[in-house]
């Protein structure tokens, strides 16, 4: 999971929210700059920002939503495989081209682009597809978004 050792979030989705997409949200804590930690070992592919900020902060919570994922991170994995985490807080703590080992924090959790409220939105792609996300060798069971969905996880991102 790309969130930090032994904590339980919980994650889920909602019609509308795009096929085998993940959001997760913080259970405990506050939300705002949670780390958010790379799920496996890879080399960073994007960081930057997807369709525009807005203007959703820990200081103005309600702002103005920005377009598309915000402040994000794309990790190439190999083998075709890749992760991609949205609506950071703040520029992304990795740079384009650096490698990452699995669990290490690439960012903070935050609501910048299209996001309601502070939340990691998670996607695992193999090729050019988007497919089901799975964590420790269990399939998260999020196959589709024609109904609203949510379960508990605990990370066993650990070092
Ligand atoms: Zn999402």
């Amino acid at each position: 999971m790309p969130v930090a050792c032994g904590e339980t979030w919980q994650i889920g989705t909602y019609p509308g929210h795009g096929e085998f997409d993940v959001d997760f949200f913080p259970l405990s804590g506050e939300p705002w700059g949670q780390p958010v930690l790379a799920s496996y070992d890879g080399t960073v592919t994007v960081a930057g920002i997807n369709g525009s900020l807005g203007g959703r902060t820990p200081e103005n919570p309600d702002g103005p939503r920005g377009r598309g994922g915000g402040y994000w991170v794309k990790i190439d994995h190999g083998g075709r495989w890749e992760t991609q985490y949205l609506h950071l807080l703040e520029p992304p703590l990795v740079a384009e081209g650096q490698r990452v080992a699995r669990g290490e924090q690439i960012g903070r959790i935050g609501s910048t682009g299209n996001s309601g409220a502070p939340h990691l939105h998670y996607e695992q792609r193999q090729g050019w597809q988007k497919v089901e996300t799975w964590f420790d060798g269990a399939p998260s069971g999020i196959t589709t978004d024609e109904v609203e969905y949510t379960a508990r996880l605990t990370s066993n991102n650990c070092p």
